[in-house]
């Protein structure tokens, strides 16, 4: 068994806490690694690496950032491979997939790359007798993202990215779950030429989370992970008085119309639902056929559909997904199966016991499929974070509508239709952040922002895009007059504009 190292200032630092965690291979069932996990004095040790690294890197010309920010993701493209292949042994989703995650976390670095002209201020002139106005755009100082399992790539990558872009130096606690990837950024980052301290990998429980939001000098936090969690960061850091954004859980609904083409729909939820084995903020857990005429055919599609998958090894290329994340996932996901059917669910396809040849101690849960689901039920209100999908009927698409918006979790919808009445009224009127419209998992792209509503995300501000560079920065605004345009002597009324 390896050990993973944190990395801080420029180089893999082994743990002196003395606490470890397991590293589960998820195909074997069996810990790969252990992680350390941080101590407070750990914490102070990566924060002060990166306090000492802030000078030098915001005052470095944005376009030199960048540059250094473009360098890294060539680097990350010529070890993507070696990348996707560490991350799926960890996380268990298959090759290719890892290879999206990566992806999509490199689009934002990309994005971020255009910092110079994203940051740049506002100027106005002669608002008053010889007085200009103009604003500025400042980094922070040091910042944290505390960031989830499912993706070990793109979210770290969203967050370092654009925090980085803007002059920020960048604490980074991953999952503990799967470390070894973001380590692994961290020491290209440092190749592309990024200074030591500048982004340091820091790996940890509780106790370090909790160190981070504590800490003075950290200036902003970004969380993403399950809810009871991202809320309690969210109030932990506003008690502290800074400024974070923490985003949650999810349920993410698909409305299907009667005149939706079904076989695009059923082939679209079978890989929004049990891609990645469910592990996705944005997979579709809820199908909403809207009529019995339509949830009667959808759900037979997705049965014949659900007989052809093969769950399987991650890096087989055979496989459509591949095992949970580990044990107590597996646990979690049968235990939520039976509550279905001791809801009275109608439960069409079980995937507890599921197996795979060659590997019997994998945390295999098979595809699932729930009819007759209500809103009532726990495995409906709940979010479950697996292969599971439930199928919810609506008489009508007013009910179909209400579903999603009356939900706790506001994550990501999508409607399947050939209407663009129907399509129209639902992106306007449904209360979740982000919408697709015959798109299963809309994921906003790295120029848009990324956020959930409701109880999928506390504060204000969103994920990348623009959203994410005004997180990441402060605003400064200056107002100036020359002597020489100073010629009404002293005034004693509030200067305003008329
Ligand atoms: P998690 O909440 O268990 O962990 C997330 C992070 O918080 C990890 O770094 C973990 O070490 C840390 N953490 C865990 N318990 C903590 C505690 N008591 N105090 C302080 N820190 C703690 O989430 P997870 O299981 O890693 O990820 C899956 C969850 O993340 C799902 O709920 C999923 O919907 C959500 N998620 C949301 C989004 C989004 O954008 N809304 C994206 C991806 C994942």
């Amino acid at each position: 068994m390896h050990q993973v190292t944190h990395f801080i200032d420029g180089r893999r630092t082994e743990g002196t806490s003395g606490r470890t965690k397991e590293v589960f291979d998820p195909v074997r069932g069996a810990p790969q690694a252990t992680v350390p996990l941080a101590s407070e004095a750990e914490v102070d040790a990566a924060i002060a690496s990166s306090q000492a690294a802030f000078d030098g890197w915001a005052s470095m010309n944005p376009q030199r950032r960048a540059r250094i920010l473009l360098k890294w993701v060539d680097l990350i493209y010529t070890h993507m491979d070696e990348l996707a292949e560490t991350l799926s042994g960890e996380h268990g989703k298959t090759f290719p997939d890892a290879k999206g995650d990566i992806q999509r976390g490199v689009e934002v670095v990309e994005f971020a790359a255009g910092a110079p002209h994203l940051l740049k201020g506002e100027f106005s002139t002669e608002v008053s007798g010889g007085v200009d106005v103009h604003s500025m755009r400042q980094p922070l100082g040091v910042v944290t993202g505390i960031t989830p399992f499912n993706f070990p790539a793109m979210i770290p990558l969203w967050k370092a990215g654009v925090a980085l872009a803007a002059g920020n130096t960048f604490v980074l606690k991953p999952s503990e779950r799967d470390p070894s990837v973001p380590v692994r950024l961290a020491e290209l980052a440092i190749e592309a030429g990024m200074p030591a301290g500048v982004l340091n990998v820091l790996h940890g429980d509780k106790t370090a989370v909790d160190a981070l939001i504590a800490d003075d000098r950290i200036r902003a936090v970004g969380f993403v992970g399950s809810t009871p969690i991202a809320q309690a960061i969210y109030t932990a850091a506003a008690t502290h008085g800074k400024r974070a954004q923490c985003f949650g859980g999810a349920k993410n609904h698909m409305v299907i119309m009667p005149d939706a083409d079904l076989e695009q729909a059923a082939d679209a939820l079978i890989g929004a639902a049990f891609g990645s084995a469910g592990e996705r903020c944005m997979a579709i857990s809820v199908a909403v056929p809207v009529g019995e005429e339509t949830a009667d055919r959808l759900v037979e599609l997705l049965e014949e559909r659900m007989a052809e998958l093969t769950l399987g090894p991650s890096l087989e290329e055979s496989s459509d997904f591949g095992p949970v994340v580990g044990p107590d996932a597996k646990a979690r996901i049968e235990d939520y199966i039976g509550v279905g059917v001791e809801e009275g669910a109608e439960l069409r396809v079980d995937g507890r016991g599921a197996t795979v040849d060659g590997h019997p101690d994998g945390f295999w849960v098979g595809a699932t499929l729930f009819d007759r689901v209500t809103p009532q039920m726990r495995i409906y209100r709940e979010e479950i974070f697996g292969p599971v999908l439930s199928v919810v009927r609506a008489a009508d698409y007013e009910e179909a509508l209400r579903l999603p918006t009356e939900h706790e979790f506001g994550n990501g919808v999508s409607i399947f239709t050939r209407d663009g009445d129907a399509a129209r009224d639902f992106t306007r009127r449904v209360e979740v952040g982000m919408v697709g419209v015959n798109v299963p998992i809309p994921v906003p792209i790295a120029y848009y922002t990324f956020g959930g509503w409701k109880a999928s995300g506390f504060g204000d501000l969103n994920q990348h895009g623009t959203d994410g560079l005004k997180f990441y920065t402060k605003t400064k605004t200056v107002t100036t007059r020359w002597p020489s345009g100073i010629k009404d002597g002293a005034s004693f009324v509030m200067p305003e504009g008329s």
